[in-house]
């Protein structure tokens, strides 16, 4: 085996200058599409030399849409099954953290919600103004999906209010 120490120092020297300029260098030639653009042009990859993977991301983010569209369905497929999967796992691992940490938790979000009452609903707000057709879609379908359920509450709260309505008077 050979010995670090025996490497020359003109070797070391070089190495390091090349480095430096390698680190330091201003343009990057794409691999894919060969044209020499600015170095901001590469998205940063720590395990290449010049800190920059050989793509440039105009070329990669093309790649991903290609990748994503010849692979939509096996995607799709993949993603179900990891939900899958990992359903079981997950909501276990939920359940047991909240058990675990119920009371501190209902704690941190009622008091984060009183720490930020105003801006989520200017937030909700903001939101329902922008998406207000989608949020009314999405409330119809809601309606209609819990039919039933709305209807049980009502008939449920009608009855209670009465009650309590005949005990008062
Ligand atoms: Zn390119």
């Amino acid at each position: 085996m050979k010995e670090v120490s025996s490497t020359p120092k003109w070797v070391t020297d070089y190495y390091k200058d090349f480095r430096l300029k390698e680190r330091t260098k201003c343009f990057k030639t794409c691999l894919k599409c060969g044209e020499t653009k600015l170095i901001s042009k590469f998205s940063v990859d720590k395990r290449n030399l010049d800190g920059r993977i050989s793509i440039c991301k105009a070329c990669r983010s093309l790649e991903g849409l290609n990748y994503y569209y010849h692979n939509r369905v096996k995607m799709l497929i993949k993603n179900i099954e990891y939900q899958k999967n990992n359903k079981r796992d997950r909501s276990i691992y939920f359940k047991n953290y909240r058990e675990k940490h119920g009371e501190q938790l209902k704690e941190n979000a009622s008091k984060w919600y009183l720490e930020n009452k105003e801006a989520i609903k200017r937030r909700n707000l903001k939101y329902y103004q922008e998406h207000k057709k989608a949020c009314l879609a999405r409330r119809k379908l809601w309606i209609e999906k819990n039919k039933e359920k709305i209807k049980r509450y009502n008939r449920e709260y009608k009855r209670k209010h009465k009650i309590s309505k005949g005990a008062i008077g």
